[in-house]
């Protein structure tokens, strides 16, 4: 149990603080959780949740595979209950001109383990007929890929954590205490708590926290948003898709329901506190319109509901991880829309840098806050043109 002083505070325990406490609680550190709300509610409960490994750097492909088949897929042995996986099969689909990309990519997964392969239209067309696969050249098509349910992952993770001996409290972190150069603590609207280390892991929020002891994080917030259709008995479920020809993702939901997200529904944001949670009313109608086209059988079919919600997005698209600024402050965060499928294996991650100095993976350095000060920004040989959360 945690006693006074715990080794670890996380600030924010949506999926990615959850992970991080999980496998510092496993590894038999003293954990305290903090979140001004509770458990999983700002960003997680609202993401898209699709749990895939396409990715144009061989690094994100091995955390997302990492995830999928250590975690996601093995959920009850691994950290107990339910997350909610369910196995869809998903595709990416791309048109003439995303066909190279596509390939180079689909190399860069096979590299990594990821079980992905490259199929035509037709073959698209044999694995889910119910797609129109009209201007699609080709596909990079996970048997494995799915979705899970983003509260269940996160307060799945929490709870395995609090098995383990780590404690959760409802508490606004205001600031991150120091003592001669290293980390003492955070300070909270109900007083200061004391901790050896601290892991920032508030998105978006974490801004003012860093700013305070002296770290400009460039991290903006954004607002996206999805939608829920009706899915008729006629289509009990269908792929997991992102389809960068058309702009839009899609995968089934639980109660005959198809989630959709869009590419252009995207806007910057001043404040992450200022937002309108409810979609756009113009979203619902450009949501359907994509799915229509790509899942004839979904036309014309009712909305159930939608919402938006916030990104953190940085200058590459990747997040900042690791120390910095005072000894003993670590960060999680600037997820830029696709933190959901990584975080069981960054967390897992997180511990090891934390506890013993370093990462399993040497490359997860090159996501360290320092990048932006001397210009080493991480891109993949092929991006998507515009980065959609998904
Ligand atoms: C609409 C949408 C669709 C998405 N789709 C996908 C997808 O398909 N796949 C995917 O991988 N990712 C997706 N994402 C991104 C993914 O959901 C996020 O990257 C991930 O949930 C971020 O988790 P987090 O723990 O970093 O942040 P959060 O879940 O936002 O957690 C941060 C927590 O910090 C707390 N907090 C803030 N300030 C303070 C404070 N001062 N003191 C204490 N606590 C504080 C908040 O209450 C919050 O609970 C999507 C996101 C959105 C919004």
């Amino acid at each position: 149990m945690v006693g006074a002083t715990p080794e670890a505070i996380v600030v924010g325990a949506g999926v990615v603080g959850a992970s991080v406490a999980f496998h510092l609680a496993e590894r038999g550190m003293e954990t305290l959780v903090l979140d001004r709300e509770g458990p999983a509610t700002g960003s997680t409960p609202r993401s898209g949740a699709l749990v895939r490994a396409h990715y144009p750097t061989a690094l994100e492909a091995d955390l997302a595979w990492e995830s999928l088949t250590n975690y996601f897929e093995l959920w009850g042995e691994r950290v107990g209950g339910g997350c909610g996986f369910t196995r869809t099969g998903f595709a990416y689909l791309a048109g003439e001109d995303g066909a190279e990309a596509l390939r180079h990519n689909v190399f860069l997964g096979k590299s990594v383990g990821v079980e992905t392969e490259l199929v035509g239209p037709e073959e698209l067309k044999g694995i889910d007929p119910s797609l129109d696969t009209d201007g699609v050249t080709l596909a990079a098509y996970e048997p494995r890929g799915g979705y899970a349910d983003p509260t269940a992952t996160a307060v799945g993770l929490l709870d395995a954590a609090r098995s383990l001996g780590a404690r959760f409290e409802k508490r606004r972190v205001t600031a991150l205490r120091t003592r001669k150069e290293k980390v003492a603590g955070v300070e909270t609207e109900s007083g200061p708590l004391d901790g050896r280390s601290v892991i920032l892991a508030a998105g978006a929020w974490s801004v003012p926290l860093a700013a305070g002891v002296g770290l400009e994080l460039p991290v903006e917030p954004a607002r996206v948003q999805v939608a829920l259709f009706e899915r008729p008995y006629s289509l009990p479920t269908h792929l997991t898709i992102i389809d960068s020809t058309l702009g839009f993702y899609a995968r089934p939901a639980a109660e005959r329901a198809t989630l959709v997200g869009t590419r252009d529904h995207f806007s910057h944001l001043e404040d992450p506190d200022e937002w309108n949670p409810e979609p756009d009313r113009s979203f619902p109608e450009a949501a359907a319109g994509l799915l229509g086209k790509r899942i004839p059988a979904l036309r014309r079919t009712p909305y159930c509901s939608g919402r938006a919600g916030i990104l953190d997005m940085t200058p590459d698209g990747r997040p900042v991880l690791g120390p910095e600024g005072p000894e003993g402050l670590y960060l999680a965060l600037g997820w830029s829309g696709t933190g959901f499928k990584k975080a069981p294996a960054v967390g897992a991650e997180l511990a090891r840098w934390i506890c013993e100095g370093n990462p399993r993976r040497a490359e997860l350095k090159a996501y360290e806050l320092k990048r932006f000060r001397t210009g080493d920004l991480v891109f993949g040989e092929y991006e998507p043109s515009v980065r959609t959360p998904h």
